[in-house]
């Protein structure tokens, strides 16, 4: 390691943004809680997916009032597509919290922001330093990597230690004053040169001179990262039931994984069609005029891998005794909170 390093890092990270520095819609003004919005969408998700329902979301719900006061399902709507809905959902009770006892404004240090749910530290510490200008760091996976390949450290990022031990490199590297540009242009660099899969594009890094990874040959083994254990799978038969031309759905109890949200009836492990008609009595020969498969389809969520099949069931009437709402294709379209897990069998009632 060079001893100027931790001196000319910033300097020329911080040159680097004013001539690099990605134009998002949440820079454009320095308002708190669209940085906040912005940086709880981006989390897991990249950037360019994020714009479209940035803009949806804060052309909707324009300020923290307005989040609080939203229906939780309207939320959920403009949320879908992201994924991960319980960033959704804390973000709402957060924006409770703030418009009920703090007067609607969002607090300004990292500490207190940490209080708010969804808020952890690398939010705390991206809109502390990024709408406060509060001298903080903002350590995500991208800062890891980036932190990691420029010192070549080769203990695993997703230990606890080493995170903190990034973290307090990153501290130390803090310009006085520019903490948001400076934490911006490493979110920038790791989006847009030092990329988390494929080659990082050394070339144009405003840091390579200095870069252990890079002047070592250590590019394909740095990060280094734990072994992961395998996601546990499980298998679920999913039913598109329809009747005149309505379909039913169920909203998934609270606490769950994709918690209130609504999915198509839904069995657990893997039915034929005896196994569903002894699951639901309703489904007799009388009321199911016809019966077809449904393409199966892997859905993968960070820890948990899903197995659907299932079966599109046109019934003859509604039964009365089963537990569902009914809506035409272009009414759950619209108006219901359907996750991505579903998209597949969404797009077989709807054609989109
Ligand atoms: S030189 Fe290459 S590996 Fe090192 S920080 Fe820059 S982009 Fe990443």
């Amino acid at each position: 390691m060079k001893p100027e390093m931790n001196k000319d890092i910033p300097v020329l990270l911080l040159a680097w943004y004013d001539a690099h520095a990605r134009v998002l819609p949440w820079r454009k003004k320095n308002d708190p809680y669209r940085i906040w919005v912005s940086e709880i969408m981006l989390q897991q998700t990249r950037a360019e997916t994020v714009l479209p329902y940035y803009e949806k979301f804060i052309g909707e719900l324009p300020d923290i009032r307005a989040l609080a006061a939203a229906p939780e399902e309207r939320v959920f709507k403009l949320w879908q597509g992201l994924g991960y809905y319980r960033r959704a959902r804390n973000m709402q009770l957060a924006a409770k919290i703030v418009a009920e006892t703090l007067g609607g404004i969002l607090p300004s240090t990292a500490e207190e922001l940490k209080k708010l749910p969804g808020i952890g530290e690398y939010t705390a510490g991206a809109i502390a330093s990024i709408a406060f200008n509060r001298r903080t760091s903002a350590v995500d996976g991208n800062v890891l990597r980036i932190v990691a390949r420029l010192y070549g450290i080769a203990d695993s990022i997703e230990d606890r230690t080493v995170a903190s031990q990034i973290r307090d490199i990153v501290t130390g590297l803090l310009p006085d004053t520019r903490v948001g540009d400076f934490n911006q242009a490493l979110m920038d660099l790791g989006a847009t040169v030092c990329l988390p899969n494929g080659e990082p594009l050394c070339k144009e890094c405003p840091l390579a001179e200095f870069c252990e990874a890079h002047n070592r040959n250590l590019i394909s083994v740095l990060p280094k990262r734990s072994d992961r254990p395998q996601r546990p799978r499980q298998d679920h038969t999913v039913l598109i039931l329809e009747c005149q031309g309505r379909f039913a759905l169920q909203k998934r109890p609270e606490n769950v994984l994709l918690a209130s949200l609504w999915q198509f009836p839904m069995l657990q492990g893997a039915s034929d069609f005896g196994g569903c008609k002894k699951a639901l009595p309703f489904l007799t020969d009388d009321a199911v005029l016809s019966v077809a498969p449904i393409p199966s389809h892997r859905h993968i969520f960070s820890h948990l891998q899903w197995d659907l099949a299932g079966y599109f069931i046109r019934l003859k009437e509604i039964p009365c005794d089963a537990p569902y709402i009914w809506a035409a294709a272009e009414d759950i379209r619209k108006n219901y909170s359907v996750p991505s897990a579903f998209k597949p069998y969404m797009k077989i009632i709807t054609g989109e």
